[in-house]
């Protein structure tokens, strides 16, 4: 007789995105960074992580660069598989994604989240996280506590209001909950949001874990040098 079966963890990158603020004319997740693209920096670190099962990447369907990438990775065999089955924002990708791996993941398996975009995450950083929830009931995300005083503007651009920053905490990813949980959770979201908006919509509360400035998503054009500081670190 086997004993109870351990929930595994797998990896789901939404890769789709055309990353138009960062102005490079290819999609922000194929810019080169410290030597190689941005998604390769992710995939690596995924796929080096032994307590991560597979993962997932989801692009969008005439992706022409996704090719090219894996064929300069033969690392990845076996421990990555491309999904063509990208959305029209993050939230349909992440949705098409676990809908298209339905019959290779178990519903109390955990899905980890994790935005191409954020390419200086590490394998410890994704320890950390499944360390932190690993008897967890809802889940969580790594997440930043905020340091900067927060100011909310006005239409003319001064300050309308200093906003009290106490426990308040700037969202990373990965965002890590459980596939069936997931699932349901953006099939049911009402409004565009990340996996733990999703799950604060079905009444619970995600764990917040302590990530690191270094995984801040790449979005604009100055955070390119700040990326490759970090990466080459
Ligand atoms: O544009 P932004 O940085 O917010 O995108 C976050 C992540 O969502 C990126 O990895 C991007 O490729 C992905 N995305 C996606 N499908 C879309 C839009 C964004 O997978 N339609």
């Amino acid at each position: 007789m086997s004993g109870p079966r351990h929930p595994r963890h797998f990896g789901l990158i939404p890769a789709a995105g055309i990353g138009a603020r960062l102005g490079a004319g290819i999609p922000k997740q194929y810019m080169p960074l410290a030597g190689k693209p941005m998604l390769a920096h992710v995939l690596d670190t995924f796929a080096a992580t032994a307590a991560i099962t597979h993962t997932f990447v989801v692009v969008s369907a005439d992706d022409g660069y996704i090719g090219d990438l894996v064929a300069a990775a033969p690392h990845w065999q076996g421990r990555i598989t491309i999904l063509f089955h990208g959305g029209a924002d993050r939230h349909a990708s992440v949705l098409n994604g676990l809908n298209a791996v339905r019959a290779q993941v178990d519903d109390d398996d955990w899905m980890l989240v994790h935005d191409a975009a954020r390419p200086g995450l590490t394998s410890a950083l994704i320890e950390h996280l499944i360390q932190a929830l690993r008897d967890d009931a809802v889940g969580g995300l790594l997440a930043l506590p905020v340091v900067d005083t927060l100011k909310r503007g006005d239409q003319s651009g001064r300050v309308a209001q200093t906003v009290e920053r106490t426990a308040l905490w700037a969202a990373q990813t990965p965002q890590m909950f459980r596939y069936g949980l997931l699932l349901q959770a953006l099939m049911q979201a009402t409004a565009l949001t990340d996996e733990a908006g999703a799950i604060e919509m079905q009444g619970l509360q995600p764990r917040l874990v302590e990530g690191s400035p270094r995984n801040f998503k790449v979005t604009l054009p100055h955070d390119v040098a700040l990326a490759e500081m970090f990466l080459r670190s």
